[in-house]
């Protein structure tokens, strides 16, 4: 394991390593920063494994459990000149991207010594956490909107979590899990969490040794964590002197959800919320700030997409043979305003990653279905 240190990105503080901690006392968040000490990225890399464990060495965790996660595919098609790269995310074991950040997590939780861990999602974080809690032996605390559909909330119970319920919005049922630490039991919602974002840089690494380097990197942005992921994965291979820079990053976000985009500078033109990108709508993510500046670091830009495109890019997106969740075809939706605006040069390479499962929500699919035919 490479030496590393838990630094509050606020007062810039170093916090202890052998006690789990999703805040500092002065509210900032945590990063993990690594210490490469000279060593070389092919070194580093255990090519006998096929699995998120091929980069052991850069997480800053014992323990790794032996269930095949991460390397997951990438199908390459040429869009309107440009050679875009699918990372099927999907296609994991939870079925979402959110299982690289919960196997890093659940893995350093149970090697604090953490009986039970809590969380708070409906959606793919708690089936993420749920189903790594499971093959973990840990317990899985999950809150959830009292509202969220009944499937979602079987599954959590499939996978042995305890799921309760919460009359309120997303910020009432943030603030009740956090309400219900106690005694070897933490919070290790995906808002805060810096051990999320060590499991999610995988997915760069896994980019780079599988198709070299992208000139941009194409993401939807709900609390940031897959954009900080992929910049925080880049950045150390631009720092092994694997790369000469990180991709341009295009962050995407949805209708009534888009502070983060307005704060880049892009124009809202819808006036009614998202309803399809549910897996994004996250009204204050803690990690704003810091999402901001790797976006302008990149030269990136940023885009807002309405719920009419979303649709549309759902179909196409299936007609290609992915069966994606509606969150998945937001940035599908970016990438071809990018490309038609030109943004994104013809002959450029794009890494586009489709993060969710579209078999999880087979009625709310065919309920866009039929609003399409009309
Ligand atoms: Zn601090």
């Amino acid at each position: 394991m490479i030496p590393f240190k838990v630094v509050c990105c606020n007062c810039g503080k170093e916090a202890r390593r052998d006690e789990w901690r999703w805040r500092d006392d002065c509210g900032g968040v945590f990063d993990i920063v690594l210490d490469f000490q000279g060593r070389e990225f092919p070194e580093l890399v255990d090519v006998k494994e096929e699995n998120i464990r091929r980069y052991a060495q850069f997480l800053p965790v014992e323990g790794l459990p032996s269930v095949h996660q991460g390397w997951t595919p990438i199908v390459k098609k040429t869009i309107a000149g440009v050679e875009v790269n699918f990372k099927l995310e999907y296609l994991s074991l939870g079925g979402s991207f959110k299982d690289r950040g919960a196997y890093v997590s659940t893995a350093k939780a149970k090697e604090l010594g953490v009986k039970g861990i809590i969380v708070d999602s409906s959606g793919n974080a708690g089936i993420s956490f749920s189903l790594m809690g499971l093959l973990s032996g840990i317990n899985v605390d999950v809150f959830v909107p009292k509202h969220a559909p009944e499937g979602k909330k079987n599954l959590l119970r499939l996978l042995q979590a305890n799921v309760h319920e919460i009359d309120g919005d997303r910020m009432d049922v943030n603030r009740e899990a956090i309400k219900a630490e106690r005694e070897g039991f933490v919070y290790v919602g995906h808002w805060w969490n810096p051990y999320f974002i060590e499991g999610e840089k995988t997915m760069a690494y896994e980019a780079y040794e599988q198709i070299g380097s992208s000139d941009y990197v194409v993401v939807p942005v709900g609390s940031g964590t897959i954009l900080l992921g992929l910049y925080k994965g880049y950045q150390e291979l631009v720092e092994l002197q694997v790369l000469n820079k990180v991709p341009e990053i295009i962050a995407v976000q949805a209708c009534g959800y888009s502070k983060i985009c307005r704060d880049l500078g892009a124009k809202e033109r819808c006036l009614t919320k998202s309803k399809l990108a549910d897996g994004i709508a996250i009204a204050d993510p803690p990690r704003r700030r810091q999402i901001v500046e790797a976006v302008k670091r990149t030269n990136g830009h940023a885009i807002i997409v309405e719920d009419e495109e979303i649709k549309e890019s759902l179909v196409e997106l299936r007609r290609l043979g992915f069966i994606v969740e509606p969150t998945s075809a937001v940035p599908y939706v970016a990438l071809k305003q990018s490309i038609k605006e030109g943004f994104i040069k013809p002959k450029s390479k794009v890494l586009l990653p489709l993060t969710g499962s579209g078999l999880k929500l087979v009625d709310e699919l065919i309920e866009i279905k039929e609003c399409l035919k009309m």
